[in-house]
This record gives C-alpha cells, structure tokens and sequence, in this order.
C-alpha cells in the first residue's frame, strides 16, 4: 500500500517532469525535422509537416533479417540487380558473413538513408537540432515498441561519442534518441555501459580491415555496476554496422546476453 508521503514525493516527481518538460520546449521548440521550420501549433502533435512526411523514405515491406534494410523488390536502390542476395538477408551482411555471426542478433531501421533525411541527419548530429529526436523516437515507438518489448529489452545503450568530442558538440545525438525512445517506453538508457576510449577515424571510404582495426580497441566497460541480459544498442545511421558491432561485443563481454540494435536510417548504397 502506498503511504501518503509516496503520494506526495511521486506528485512532486510528476510536477518537476512537467517544469522539465516545459522548459525544454521553450529551449527546443519543435521544429519540423524535414526543413526546420518551428512547426505550428496544429502539427506539434504530429511532429512534422505533412508534406515533408511524404519526403522520407520509410522502410516497409521486407528487409534483411539481420541489418533490417529492405531487401528483394522492396529495395529501391538498383545495385540489387546485379548481385545474388539471399531470400532472408542483404548482400552486404551475406558479405560480412553477420547472417552466420554478430554480436547483434537483430537490427531495425527507421527510414532509409535517402533524400531529405540526409540533411536532417546532418542537422540533427552537428547543428544542435537535438529536438529531431523527439519525433524519431515517436516513430520508433510506433513501429518497433512492441518489437522492443517482445524481445525483452531491458536497457537502451546509445553508441557513445568520445567524450572530449561530445563536450565539444554538447550533446551526444544517439543519446538524444535513446532518452526520448526512453520516456515513450519506460525503458531505461544506460550510458554508463560502454565508454568510446578513442576518437574513431571518419569509418566511410575505409575499408573493412581498417575499420575493424580502428574499432577494435574503441570501446571499453564504463563505470556501471548494473547487468542487464538484454540490450538494445542506438544510433542515427547504419552505414557498415561495424560501429554498433563493436559496441555490441563490449556489451557481450560485459555479460549480457542478447544485443540488438535500431537506428534511425540505414543506408543502401553499397
Ligand atoms: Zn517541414
Ligand atoms: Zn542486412
């Protein structure tokens, strides 16, 4: 039975959420993710104008059963042709050999990396439009909670950023989106599971040798005491899957069990 003093410290829980809440509008008003613009009063709830909706590229029908890119007829990216994919998997994780191994055992995607939610991206990891994540979480909520919940998450991890660079840029983007997938779900994020010990080399136009080496040593245990059996790791961009790869192995050798991932998009050019 709940006592009177519990009543109160939850009221007072619940009213200082509301002050955060509330400030943090002020602060982050909502703007449209697609072209920035604060969006009115009607579109709030929505999170986006929708037009700029009908310029993203949402990944429906069917994907990869590993990296969650859509895959067969549903791949709008012509390349799809001229090689041999599996019925279940992509080339690229067929390449990699992530339909036989990885330490993540499922990923989802939002949207494909295509089009205006390539400048979104941009905006959202280096323009300070940390608000975008609010309507990603929205979405990833929507699509994948009931996944997130039948997998038994029990943590959310954000990739993290080396810290001296995050202090640099004042917030880590893939935090952003976890804290908000967070509060949708009740789920806690744990950023305190793996730490990035090195400043990684840009990953794109290395190959995959070289992003292994750079990776290897990237990630260590963080400062937390709590164990959790199963994680769900977070990101803004799937493009090699080798960053979150490396994160999910920290994670494994820390002991948890089952490892899976969602970004916001994921790309197709291979
Ligand atoms: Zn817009
Ligand atoms: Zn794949």
């Amino acid at each position: 039975m709940r006592t009177a003093g519990q009543k109160m410290t939850n009221k007072i829980k619940s009213y200082l959420e509301m002050g955060r809440e509330l400030i943090s509008s002020l602060l982050f008003p909502a703007r449209c993710p697609v072209c920035d613009e604060i969006l009115e009063p009607e579109d709030v709830k929505k999170g986006i104008h929708p037009a700029c909706e009908n310029k993203l590229y949402p990944i429906l029908g069917a994907v990869c059963m590993h990296c969650g890119r859509p895959i067969g007829d549903d791949n709008p990216f012509s390349k799809e042709y001229e090689y041999e994919s599996t019925k279940e998997y992509c080339y690229d994780c067929v390449a990699k050999g992530y339909d036989k191994q990885s330490s993540i055992r499922q990923a989802k995607a939002l949207y494909l990396y295509k089009g205006a939610i390539k400048t979104s991206m941009y905006r959202f990891k280096y323009s300070n439009k940390r608000e975008y994540a609010r309507f990603f979480a929205k979405y990833a909520v929507k699509r994948y909670g009931a996944w997130m919940r039948r997998m038994g998450i029990e943590v959310i991890v954000p990739v993290p950023m080396y810290l001296p660079k995050q202090k640099k840029r004042g917030y880590n983007q893939a935090e952003c989106f976890a804290n908000e997938i967070s509060k949708r779900i009740a789920i806690p994020t744990d950023v305190n599971m793996v730490r990035r010990v090195m400043d990684t080399a840009p990953q794109k136009g290395l190959g995959e040798k070289q992003r292994k080496n750079n990776l290897k040593n990237a990630f260590q245990k963080g400062k937390n005491v709590v164990q959790y059996s199963c994680a769900m790791v977070v990101d803004d961009i799937y493009t090699t899957g080798s960053t979150a790869e490396a994160v999910a192995q920290e994670l494994i050798k820390q002991g948890t069990h089952r490892v899976y991932l969602m970004t916001i998009c994921i790309g197709g050019d291979m």
